[in-house]
C-alpha cells in the first residue's frame, strides 16, 4: 500500500544534526574552547613565569593575556590586570610580545558573528527541513516549528489503497451506503440538482474486527479524492490545545483538498462523553479536542464536498454533540456476519492460499458461528500455517477445522497428560452436555466433542452448531440452552456423586443467560416486562449496569438460580433416564478422545446395549 506520510522520527535526526552544525561552527568562532592545549592560569602564575624567563611569545589583547611557555608547546591564558610594570617585566624576561592591532572589529560585529549568526544558520535548517516534510505531506509549507499541531494524518491519493469493495465480503448495506457517498464526490451536481445533500458525516459502528477499518480503506480505494485517515488516538497529545491544534489543521488540509474524505478511526479516543467536570475538572485537553471536532464539523460547508467517515466499536459512549443532526448523522451498523457473510469472507481470503480442492466452505462457517471477519481471516491464516507445518503443499478440509477451534479455543495442549481418572470424568462431563442438548428436540445437534486440552485452559469441549441462522430465541430455547449448560456437572454428579471445578465456565455462561432472561427480556412471571438494566457496551461484551433497588437485584439473584437449578434437575432427570447412553457414549470418548457429530448421534440411535459403565 503506497501512502504519503509525514514522518515523525526524523525531526530528531534534524535536530541532532542542527546540533553539529553548531558545535562545528563554534569550533571555528572559538577555537580555543575546543583546543585543549589552552590552560586557564592565574596572574601570579604569569608574573612568576615571567620572572623565570620561561616564556616564550605573549599576546596581549584587550581583554585576555595568552601566552606559550618556552617551547611553545603549551599555551597559558591570563586575565588582564592593570600592571605598569608589565612591559618591562615582559621585555627583560627575552619573550616576544605583542599587542592585539585593533582593526575596527567592534564588540557588536563580534556578538554577530559569535551568537546570531549560528542561531540564525540553525533557524535556517529547520524552516528548511520543515518546509521539505510539508511539501511531501503536500500541504502547504511549514507554518508551525517541528511539526507539533499538525495532523498527522496518512493521505492516500487516488485510490492507491487498492482495496476495494469486493474485497470486504458481506456488510452489503454497508458497502451501499458507502457506495453512495462515493458517487456523491464524484458526481455531485446530480444530487445538486435535486437539492440533496450529503450527510457531512457517517459513524461506522460495530464489534472489533467486523471491517469497520478495512470498509473506509475500500471507500479511499473506490474515491478518486484524497483520502485523509487519522486514529483518534493521534490527537491525543501531552500538552493541553496541541490535539485541538491537529483537528485545526486536519480540517484546514481537508478544505483546501475537497472533495476529499476525512477518517477517524477509533473515534471513542476523543469523542467520549463530557462528564460534568466534577472530578477535578474532567480531561481538558480530550475535551477541547472534542470542541474543535465539534466547531470545524459544523464551520465547513457541506456543499464544497469533504465527506467525515469515523469509526467506532462504542457508540453509546459517544458524546450526544457528536451524534445530532449536522454531524455524524448518517449511521452505518457493522454487525458480525451471518452465515452467507461468514462464508463470503472466507472464500475472500482463501484466494490468499493454496486450498485443497474439496474445501467445503459452508461446513467452516457453520462451525465458526459468531466469528467476526478478523477471526476468520485468521482461521484462514491458521490453516495455512497448519498444512506448512505438517508439510502439506496446500490446506485442507482438516487444517481449516483444526484452525477453527485453534481460534475458538487454542492450540491443543499436547504436554498436558491428564489423569485417566480425570480423563474419565472430562469424557462424562462433555457428554452429559452432548447428551442433554441432543435431548431436548429444540437444542442444536452435536458437531464434536473432544476431550483434548486446549491452550485456552477448557480439558474439553462440546462443540454445537446451529443448522440455519436464528434471530430470535424463544423462551424454551434458552432454557434448553442453561440445561445444556448444566448438562456437564449434572453427569459428574450422576455417576461419580462428586463434582468438579470444571464446571466454572459452564456456571458463568449459565448465569449470564439467566441473568438476560430476568433482567432483559422480562422472561419470568414476577417480573414480566420490566427492564432492569441497560447495556452499556452492545459491541464489547455488553456490560450492564443494574438499575433497580437492592430489594429487587436480592430478588433477581433469586430467581437467576431458581431458573438454574430447575434446569439443573431437568438435565439430571434426562441424563438419568439414558444412563446406558451416557455410559456408553463416554466410553468411547474416553478411548478415541475426539468424536463426531455423526458417531455420536450414531451411537444415540442405534439399539440399547447392556448398561455397562466406562472403564475405570
Ligand atoms: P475493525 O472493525 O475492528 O476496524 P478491521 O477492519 O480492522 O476491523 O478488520 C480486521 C481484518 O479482518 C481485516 O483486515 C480483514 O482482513 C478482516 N475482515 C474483517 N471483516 C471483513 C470482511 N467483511 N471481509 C473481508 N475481510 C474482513
Ligand atoms: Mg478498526
Ligand atoms: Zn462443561
Amino acid at each position: 500500500m503506497e501512502e504519503q506520510k509525514k514522518p515523525r522520527k526524523p525531526v530528531i535526526s534534524y535536530w541532532i544534526i542542527a546540533l553539529c552544525i553548531f558545535l562545528l561552527l563554534q569550533a571555528f568562532v572559538f577555537p580555543n574552547l575546543f583546543n585543549g592545549r589552552v590552560k586557564e592560569v592565574g596572574y601570579d602564575t604569569f608574573i612568576s613565569m615571567t620572572e623565570n624567563k620561561e616564556i616564550g611569545s605573549v599576546q596581549i589583547e584587550s581583554s585576555q593575556i595568552t601566552f606559550t611557555d618556552k617551547d611553545e608547546k603549551q599555551v597559558y591564558r591570563t586575565g588582564v590586570l592593570n600592571d605598569p610594570d608589565l612591559i618591562s617585566r615582559l621585555y627583560d624576561s627575552g619573550a616576544k610580545f605583542e599587542a592585539e592591532i585593533d582593526n575596527g572589529t567592534s564588540p557588536l560585529v563580534y556578538i554577530l558573528i559569535s551568537y546570531i549568526l549560528p542561531i540564525a544558520l540553525m533557524v535556517l535548517v529547520f524552516y528548511f527541513f520543515n518546509k521539505k516534510m510539508a511539501q511531501r505531506m503536500g500541504g502547504d509549507g511549514g507554518s508551525m516549528m517541528f511539526g507539533m499541531g499538525k495532523s498527522n494524518a496518512k493521505v492516500y491519493v487516488k485510490s492507491t489503497t487498492g482495496i476495494k469493495f469486493q474485497d470486504v465480503a458481506g456488510e452489503e448495506e454497508a458497502k451501499e451506503l458507502l457506495a453512495e457517498i462515493v458517487d456523491y464526490l464524484h458526481k455531485p451536481e446530480r444530487y445538486k440538482e435535486i437539492g440533496a445533500s450529503m450527510p457531512k458525516g457517517a459513524l461506522l459502528v460495530g464489534p472489533p474486527g467486523t471491517g469497520k477499518t478495512l470498509l473506509a480503506k475500500a471507500v479511499a480505494g473506490e474515491a478518486n479524492v484524497p483520502f485523509f485517515s487519522i486514529s483518534g488516538s493521534e490527537f491525543v497529545e501531552m500538552f493541553v490545545g496541541m490535539g485541538a491544534a491537529k483537528v485545526r489543521d486536519l480540517f484546514k488540509q481537508a478544505n483546501e483538498k475537497a472533495p476529499c474524505i476525512v477518517f477517524i478511526d477509533e473515534i471513542d479516543a476523543i469523542g467520549k462523553k463530557r462528564d460534568g467536570g466534577q472530578f477535578g475538572g474532567g480531561n481538558d485537553e480530550r475535551e477541547q479536542t472534542l470542541n474543535q471536532l465539534l466547531t470545524e464539523m459544523d464551520g465547513f460547508d457541506g456543499s464544497k464536498g469533504v465527506v467525515i467517515l469515523a469509526a467506532t466499536n462504542r457508540p453509546e459512549a459517544l458524546d450526544p454533540a457528536l451524534l445530532r443532526p449536522g454531524r455524524f448523522d448518517r449511521r452505518i451498523p457493522v454487525e458480525l456476519p451471518d452465515l452467507q457473510g461468514r462464508i463470503d469472507i472466507l472464500k475472500v481470503h482463501a484466494k490468499k492460499i493454496k486450498l485443497a480442492g474439496n474445501v467445503d466452505f459452508a461446513a467452516i462457517a457453520r462451525t465458526a458461528a459468531g466469528a467476526s471477519g478478523a477471526e476468520l481471516a485468521n482461521i484462514i491464516n491458521e490453516a495455512a500455517l497448519r498444512a506448512v507445518r505438517l508439510g502439506r503443499s496446500c490446506a485442507t478440509q482438516e487444517d481449516l477445522m483444526e484452525s477453527v477451534e485453534v481460534v475458538i479455543a487454542g492450540y491443543q495442549k499436547k504436554n498436558r497428560v491428564l489423569s485417566n481418572k480425570e480423563k474419565l470424568t472430562v469424557s462424562y462431563h462433555e457428554v452429559g452436555h452432548a447428551l442433554v442438548a441432543a435431548l431436548q428436540t429444540q437444542s442444536a445437534p452435536v458437531q464434536k466433542i473432544t476431550i483434548i486440552p486446549r491452550t485456552s485452559g477448557a480439558l474439553g469441549y462440546t462443540m454445537q452448531v446451529e443448522e440455519g441462522e436464528h434471530f430470535l430465541m424463544t423462551k424454551t430455547e434458552m432454557e434448553n440452552k442453561i440445561a445444556t449448560l448444566t448438562g456437564g456437572r449434572a453427569a459428574e454428579a450422576l455417576i461419580f456423586k462428586e463434582i468438579t471445578t470444571g464446571a466454572s465456565n459452564d456456571i458463568e455462561q449459565a448465569t449470564k443467560l439467566a441473568h438476560a432472561m430476568v433482567s432483559r427480556f422480562g422472561m419470568c412471571d414476577e417480573f414480566g416486562m420490566v427492564t432492569m438494566e441497560a447495556t452499556q457496551n452492545q459491541y464489547l461484551g455488553g456490560d450492564a449496569s443494574l438499575s433497580c433497588s437492592m430489594e429487587t437485584q436480592t430478588r433477581i439473584d433469586q430467581k437467576i438460580s431458581e431458573i438454574i437449578q430447575e434446569q439443573y434437575n431437568r438435565a439430571t432427570a434426562l441424563l438419568q433416564a439414558n444412563t446406558p447412553k451416557l455410559h456408553e457414549i463416554a466410553k468411547y470418548l474416553y478411548e478415541h478422545e475426539t468424536i463426531t457429530g455423526e458417531e455420536f448421534m450414531q451411537i444415540l440411535n442405534r439399539p440399547q446395549i447392556t448398561a455397562q459403565p466406562a472403564a475405570q
